[in-house]
């Protein structure tokens, strides 16, 4: 088989620039060994994360000057409305700036306190806009999801049993709603089967609970289901879509991962009341509802992001890029999350690092040990930022793994920027157990991943 290329050429290039280990060294302790903390200029390579990241096609930027920055009735509104309609099959669109701001308005309105909200997983700023509103955000993602080095095609399935049971115990009143997040990003990207969303919808049916997408990935979760359940090898990614979203009430959604752009984000919905409130509500946080949190011309950027990103050469070429690294990692001894995700590939540190006790946040040493050895920026997802400290004895509560993501920006690097990536992981590899762990200085109370300060212990 021949090399799968970057189906695309070159049109303008940003330069990155390598820093000296000393430099990088002063760096990381001037960031508290938070790598939120480092100015990008300090980073080669950043695999922090894959959003808002993306390098958009000329029709993008084409797209740009044509945006209609009228306040309201903007034509923007109304283009990307449309394709909205067309790709996801929704009748409301609302807009927002990002994610998040799409989470805090559909939570604020459907969710109240002591409420329970499952999810397969739920992202940290998904978690923290429900916990927000004094509900329970519960993950019930099938046991296999939750074991990195087993390979199983669709380890982002809903365990519908435990939902069921969920439903059962509670009752159907105290679920306001039930999410899956396609692909599920917590869990190391991994993707839900067609199969499994029917399956979660018809419970969600029969109890007449609304499900939603967290469908910030929903083109690369198309695209595995594709290659890896019976019956779709001959549908087009965005017939999968549209057949994905057909087994849902609405999504929320960040258009800065599969939107193709660099900030955005929407809720698209079926039901008028919720989507009344939403606009309400939008209209005090964001802005007029044909805006929303954005300019026009971000309007009409994600307008032309959502159909590129169906595109099946794209499609390819991502999730073979993606696959690559992981693949050369396995090879070189590294564990990942099997198997490699859609947007991302994430070392299992707690087995990587496996004399540092989860208590010294192995994948937040490997982190900084990435970026002081070759200027590579990668994202803590573990304890750091799904643990927590136990108020009573001080101590902290590991999350279920400790995972290192390398996020792959869309349409940005090339293949020999990932072959210097393996090789500054396999140096790594041979003093491994110089790598010294770390411990908070400073944590704040939600998402600390983002603020909290460390000093290595
Ligand atoms: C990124 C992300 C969000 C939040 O979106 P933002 O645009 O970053 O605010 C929510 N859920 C999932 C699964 C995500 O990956």
């Amino acid at each position: 088989m021949k090399t799968i290329i970057e189906p695309f050429r070159i049109k303008c290039v940003e330069p990155i620039r390598m820093t000296t280990r000393e430099d990088r060294s002063a760096f990381l302790e001037e960031s508290h060994f938070n790598l939120f903390n480092l100015r990008s200029d300090h980073v080669l390579i950043d695999l922090l994360t894959d959003s808002g990241t993306a390098a958009m096609s000329q029709e993008q930027w084409a797209a740009m000057m044509l945006g209609d920055e009228s306040y309201a009735g903007g034509r923007s509104f109304y283009e990307l409305e449309e394709r909205v309609a067309a790709i996801f099959g929704y009748k409301h669109l609302i807009p927002t700036h990002q994610g998040r701001a799409a989470e805090h308005i559909m939570f604020s309105i459907a969710v109240e306190p002591g409420m329970l909200v499952p999810n397969n997983n739920h992202f940290d700023t998904t978690r923290a806009n429900i916990e927000f509103q004094k509900a329970e955000a519960l993950d019930l993602v099938i046991d296999q999801g939750k074991v990195p080095s087993l390979d199983h095609p669709f380890k982002g399935d809903m365990n519908v049993l435990k939902l069921q049971a969920l439903i059962r115990e509670k009752g159907r009143e105290k679920i306001p709603l039930v999410l899956l997040t396609i692909t599920n990003n917590a869990a190391g990207g991994q993707p839900v089967s067609m199969a499994n969303i029917k399956a979660v919808y018809r419970v969600c049916r029969e109890h007449g609970i609304p499900l939603f997408f967290d469908a910030c990935r929903f083109a690369e979760n198309a695209y595995f289901i594709k290659l890896r359940e019976d019956g779709y090898q001959d549908k087009t990614p965005a017939e999968i879509a549209r057949e994905m979203f057909s087994y849902a009430d609405g999504c929320t959604m960040s258009a800065k991962k599969d939107g193709l752009v660099n900030i955005g984000g929407f809720i698209a919905l079926d039901d008028d009341e919720w989507a009344q409130k939403a606009r309400n509500l939008l209209i005090m946080t964001e802005g007029f509802p044909t805006y929303g949190g954005l300019a026009g011309r971000d309007l009409a950027a994600i307008a032309r992001g959502i159909e590129e990103v169906l595109d099946e050469d794209y499609l390819r070429y991502r999730i073979a890029s993606t696959r690559y690294l992981g693949d050369h990692l396995e090879e070189i001894g590294v564990p990942t999350v099997r198997p490699p995700g859609g947007h991302a590939i994430f070392i299992d540190a707690r087995a990587f690092l496996d004399h540092l006790s989860p208590e010294h946040l192995p994948a937040q040493a490997l982190m900084c040990a990435l970026y002081e050895e070759g200027g590579i920026r990668s994202a803590e997802i573990g304890t750091v930022t799904f643990g927590r400290k136990d108020h009573v004895t001080g101590h902290e509560i590991p999350a279920d793994m400790d995972l290192v993501r390398l996020a792959i920006p869309r349409r940005v690097y090339t293949q020999s920027h990932m072959d210097y990536v393996l090789e500054v992981i396999a140096s790594l590899t041979g003093r491994k157990r110089d790598i010294r762990g770390l411990a908070f200085t400073y944590q704040p109370k939600s998402l600390r991943n983002f603020t909290a300060r460390f000093k290595r212990v």
